[in-house]
């Protein structure tokens, strides 16, 4: 009940998220997030963002279909991308099904930050310590592709400027 109402409080973003605590919790527990959770995240998350049709990220968060998940935590999860564009691909995706970029709220900043660390310390684990590049589609012309939103990481190869 405690682990919800953290995850409610991230949603509608009241009150402050004691987050040492969640970590705590969460170890503790070894479970992160459950189907319920996410039924409940993807409601609070359609009065907060407008009717979401749920993706096939949503599957992947709920485990209901299979992924190479490298990172998880009560607010985001890591896996590679199905179709990488180097050697190293993966994505980081909030639980919260924000569906793109440009509908984050400004409360949204502490979500957002987590995920940019997250693809940080990932990019760390993965060795690519000669840098990486991340990446935000949003929208039709930023040839977003799935409406949940994601940060690519890439990395193992020479990026090129400007993208395509
Ligand atoms: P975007 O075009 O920015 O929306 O990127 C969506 C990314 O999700 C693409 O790179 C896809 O290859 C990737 N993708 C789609 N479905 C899956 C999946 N089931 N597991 C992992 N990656 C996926």
């Amino acid at each position: 009940m405690y682990f919800r109402q953290i995850l409610r409080t991230q949603i509608v973003g009241t009150g402050t998220v004691q987050l040492p605590r969640v970590h705590r919790v969460c170890r503790a527990q070894r479970a992160l997030c459950t189907k319920r959770d996410e039924v409940k995240l993807a409601e609070e998350a359609s009065k907060k963002y407008g009717s979401l049709a749920p993706t096939i990220f949503s599957k992947v968060i709920d485990k209901s279909i299979a992924a190479d998940i490298i990172y998880e935590d009560e607010k985001c999860v890591a896996f590679r991308d199905i179709n990488p564009q180097a050697p190293v691909h993966f994505l980081v995706i909030p639980r919260v099904p924000i569906p793109r970029i440009s509908q984050a709220k400004d409360d949204d900043a502490d979500l957002l930050g987590h995920l940019v660390v997250v693809a940080k310390n990932m990019a760390q684990k993965e060795s690519l310590s000669e840098g990486y590049r991340m990446v935000i589609n949003d929208g039709k012309h930023g040839s977003q592709s799935v409406y949940h939103l994601h940060i690519h990481v890439l990395g193992g190869r020479q990026m090129k400027w400007p993208p395509g």
